[in-house]
């Protein structure tokens, strides 16, 4: 069942949304080389709960072993997603995917960024610029009139184009009142292909990319997904609104930017 929402839905969404960007943001003051992604976690949750929404990833049911233990996912290097933050120094040239969730007002936000811990090789730079190129190729066709597939096709030819591996045992969703709602979003596809797109369609749009092959697998913690040949992998996600034209984006990247212009100076 796909729910198209109202405005006064979009606008609840855009609320949940624009926290989690700025939780992110909080993220970015404090990503560096010594810190831990259990440090992060507990900052993140902190601030989910000051203001007034819960964490949608805290005690997230799992089919494969135990609900997820914390409030973000921390995926560092070679993990594509589902990270579990640890008591592991972030070490410099590392990078970190952190994806946040959260609840406001029964309304979800979910949005993802891949962070360089310190000073990052020019061939990981050019991974995440990529993914995150990938992620508004993609945005750019989720319009009234376009099918799912060719967000997928927009995705996938950007990164396979650039030599990079297209994770497909995850994919983006429907987002709402639940976190994950109808139709999934792969990253992966033909053009033409799928659902068509209605105005108020809310998707969560996330291309997980690799530097090598694609090929992945489970942790034994049950989460923690990495990538076969341990290559990094990066994974960028916003919250949008399918709209005439042009998409509406509901989450926001401009609270992380502003703090990383900040830092490069
Ligand atoms: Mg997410
Ligand atoms: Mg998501």
């Amino acid at each position: 069942m796909i729910y198209l929402k109202t405005d006064d839905e979009v606008e609840l969404l855009r609320e949940a949304n624009i926290l989690v960007g700025k939780t992110l943001g909080e993220m970015a003051k404090l990503i560096r080389p010594g810190v831990t992604t259990q440090e992060l976690d507990k900052v993140a949750e902190e601030f989910i709960r000051d203001h007034g929404a819960t964490p949608t990833f805290l005690g997230f049911p799992n089919p494969y072993g135990g609900p997820f233990p914390a409030s973000i996912c921390t995926s560092v290097n070679d993990q594509v997603v589902h990270g579990i933050p640890n008591d592991t120094p972030l070490q410099e040239g590392d990078i970190v995917s952190i994806d946040c969730g959260t609840c406001l007002n029964g309304y979800c936000g979910d949005s993802c960024y891949t962070f360089p811990v310190g000073e990052v090789s020019e061939e990981v730079i050019k991974l995440m610029r990529t993914t995150k190129e990938a992620l508004y190729k993609g945005i750019e066709q989720a319009v009234v009139g376009h099918r799912i597939g060719d967000i997928s096709y927009a995705v996938q030819q950007h990164c396979v184009s650039n030599g990079y591996g297209v994770v497909r045992e995850f994919v983006g969703h429907g987002i709402g009142k639940q976190m994950h709602e109808e139709p999934q979003v792969p990253n992966y596809g033909r053009r033409g292909n799928g659902i068509l797109m209605k105005d108020g369609l809310c998707i969560a749009i996330e291309p997980m990319i690799t530097m090598g092959k694609d090929k992945i697998y489970l942790a034994e913690d049950r989460w923690t997904v990495h990538t076969q040949d341990h290559l990094p992998a990066a994974h960028y996600e916003h919250t949008i609104c399918v709209r005439k034209g042009h998409a509406d984006i509901l989450s926001s990247f401009e609270f992380i930017e502003e703090v990383l212009r900040e830092k490069s100076i």
